[in-house]
């Protein structure tokens, strides 16, 4: 999928010639109709774990003679792709669906797999966005709340371990990083480690401030998954491929950078303006500037929280 963001943005991205501007309809209506087309593909990874991409976030999926647990659901549009694609992989219902947080493009998915038998789980401040109007200033979009029974009903504050086809299933929240609800999920039989949207492997992440994000907890919550995984570890992010630690500890660095170069030129006494024009992610657009947040955009979400 390729997007740009230009809504909300001080400095206008212009399009290029194969990405429409998503100035015109926003993001979140952009991303939505994306998925609409997008096929839905399906990755086996290791043991009964797969991942299934193209509703928006990535969905992580353990199957099991005691049924299958979702991370994460995607975007609502999505459901019959998703059902025909896991119908052909194994017939085992879904048991439960874990949100990793809130966002629309990880939990669009929740009214149909709660209708399929799931239960869903979040933290709690998941559930609290979900049940009201909130309102995402840097999408310009404001999302009414989950009907009842879209909503998680099972909540947890900082941990709790679910037991599913003789497996150990671990989540742990964050602390507020790109939301105020965000959650990891721990496969450790399988050595699988799911981070939400917490990492986004080769892009540039959005950070959600009108509900709790900022810069230096999203650097927080990826030093706490560094420190949750080994080299030998699968690594499933919110967005882009799945990966491994050092692409993990690449991102790392590059959040690192980015908060101390922006917050040495804002010192100075730099407007956003003046910061912008100076392009402190000038060297790393190439690589990490590539899908929904460009160096601009980028700039000005760690210079909000520097
Ligand atoms: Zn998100």
């Amino acid at each position: 999928m390729a997007l740009k963001q230009t809504r909300g943005a001080s400095r206008r991205i212009e399009p290029t010639m194969d990405q429409p501007a998503a100035g015109d309809i926003g993001i979140v209506n952009l991303a939505r109709s994306e998925a609409a087309k997008a096929e839905i593909t399906i990755r086996p990874l290791r043991g009964n774990i797969s991942v299934l991409m193209g509703s928006g976030g990535n969905i992580a999926v353990f199957s099991g003679p005691d049924g299958k647990l979702f991370v994460d659901a995607g975007i609502s549009v999505s459901r019959p792709k998703i059902t025909a694609t896991l119908a052909a992989v194994s017939p085992d219902p879904i048991r439960y669906l874990i949100n990793t947080h809130w966002h629309f493009d990880h939990t669009g998915g929740n009214q149909w797999a709660h209708a399929a038998g799931a239960t869903i789980i979040a933290h709690e401040n998941t559930r609290r966005r979900l049940s009201t109007i909130t309102r995402v200033d840097d999408w310009d979009f404001t999302f009414p709340p989950l009907p009842d029974d879209a909503l998680p009903t099972e909540v947890f504050e900082t941990d709790r371990t679910l037991s599913l086809n003789g497996a150990a299933i671990a989540l742990e929240y964050y602390g507020p990083c790109h939301t105020d609800g965000d959650i990891s999920v721990e496969l450790a039989d399988d050595n699988v480690f799911i981070t939400g949207d917490t990492w986004w492997n080769g892009f540039y992440p959005f950070i959600d401030y009108s509900t709790g994000g900022s810069i230096d907890g999203m650097i927080r919550a990826t030093e706490a998954n560094l420190a949750r995984v080994t080299d030998k570890t699968i690594i499933i992010p919110g967005h882009g491929p799945v990966g491994d630690k050092s692409q993990l500890a690449e991102y790392r660095d590059m959040l690192v950078n980015m908060r101390d170069k922006v917050a040495a030129i804002k010192k100075q006494g730099m407007s956003l303006e003046e910061v912008l024009t100076a392009r402190p992610a000038a060297a790393y657009d190439a690589k990490w500037g590539r899908f929904l947040i460009d160096g601009f955009f980028f700039t000005r979400l760690v210079y909000a929280g520097v």
